[in-house]
């Protein structure tokens, strides 16, 4: 049974938040940037940080700001034009977003990110150095895409799934994704909370895309997704609403509440199942995925059926049960080639094979983030 209070009790114990604002809060319809909404929106922000909030917002509307500033009327359509529109809106939307925060006495901080800033450890693992130090000196990291660099395989291309991400390397308390609808809606009527993204929800959600973002429904939906899978929540609401932020904090009923899937994701495991792509595949056999899923065990030779690669040692993989169902990911301590020689052997088989007095499990249990079992 849903418990009614579960929103209330998030919302009075989130201290740390992301702010995911869209394309279409931030610009009009004609592309040029909204200052009063902007404006509006960093009074929220600052009262928030006052009240001892750490904020961290993530904008979209670089290229809606540069689609106005170059006044071209419509999104341009090779990735070059975007990402020269981007280069030429970026500064102009931080700029906004200092100018509304020094009003208060607080500052704006830019950080830009790609895809692979989030798959490389060190460079997760540093943004998150960063951001708490700005969070310290009491500034508002304002995040986009780095849209001038990005190119498709390292790019995410929708702030939605980037601000997800984000709040699961900051392992922030939850997700409040501003848009210009109110939340999500079913046969007409507001979905106040949302416990399980099932299919229903996923109807519910038909791709509706903005004509300045590139986000809809269903990115949203997968971005709470990820966020309520790493046991944080999530909430989608209407950037446009007056007072909209402290409001939700208050405990009103706006918008539409993800309530967390399950327990708080370690931080690592968060990064092992959610930041990064695979580069691989394990099929591995039903007693084995039994032993992972059950006993917390690591994965060992003998349990791996298939292999699909090419990866290397050190790469992520995902691991998959015999009927294909997600078992988890994990860091594999081997190559697929070295995989292909040794699976379903016994860890004494595999070391003669591999010429080696002794093999390592393929994945240790500690490098291994399971998926949830609803999977
Ligand atoms: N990074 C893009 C921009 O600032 C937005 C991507 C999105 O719409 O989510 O314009």
């Amino acid at each position: 049974m849903p418990d009614p209070h579960q929103r209330t009790q998030v919302l009075t114990s989130a201290r740390s938040i992301v702010v995911k604002i869209g394309t279409n809060v931030v610009t009009r319809p004609d592309g040029r940037l909204d200052k009063p909404i902007v404006r509006r929106l960093a009074e929220q922000i600052v009262l928030l940080t006052r009240r001892g909030f750490d904020i961290t917002v993530v904008s979209s509307g670089a290229i809606g700001a540069g689609i106005g500033q170059l006044r071209l009327g419509v999104k341009p359509k090779s990735i070059a034009m975007l990402q020269a529109t981007a280069a030429v809106g970026q500064p102009a939307l931080i700029n906004l977003f200092n100018e509304a925060l020094r009003r208060h006495g607080l500052q704006a901080a830019q950080i830009l990110l790609t895809r692979a800033d989030f798959e490389d450890r060190r460079r997760y693992l540093s943004v998150r150095g960063t951001i708490a130090a700005l969070h310290q000196f009491a500034t508002v990291p304002i995040v986009n895409e780095n849209d001038t660099v990005a190119v498709d395989e390292i790019r995410y291309g929708d702030n939605d799934i980037l601000a997800a991400l984000m709040c699961n390397l900051l392992r922030a308390d939850l997700l409040i994704l501003l848009t210009v609808v109110d939340g999500l809606m079913q046969n007409g009527e507001l979905v106040q909370t949302v416990h399980r993204i099932d299919r229903n929800i996923r109807q519910a959600a038909t791709a509706v895309t903005s004509a300045l973002g590139t986000g809809g429904m269903a990115t949203k939906l997968q971005a709470a997704k990820t966020v309520t899978q790493a046991g944080e929540a999530a909430l989608i609401a209407n950037g446009r609403t007056r007072n909209v932020l402290p409001r939700l904090l208050a405990g009103e009923t706006l918008g539409t509440f993800f309530a967390p899937a399950g327990r708080r994701m370690a931080s690592r495991k968060r990064w092992l199942a959610l930041a990064v792509r695979p580069a691989g595949q394990l099929v591995i056999d039903q007693g084995a995925a039994a032993a992972l899923r059950e006993s917390g065990k690591s994965l060992l030779p003998v349990g791996v059926a298939r292999v699909k690669g090419p990866f290397a040692r050190g790469d992520v993989v995902r691991v998959t049960d015999p009927k294909g169902r997600l078992v988890g990911q994990g860091l594999v301590n081997y190559s697929s080639k070295e995989l292909q020689r040794i699976k379903g052997l016994h860890t004494n088989q595999a070391a003669d094979k591999l010429h080696r007095k002794r093999v390592d499990e393929v994945i240790h249990c500690d490098n291994l983030a399971l998926a949830p079992r609803s999977d």
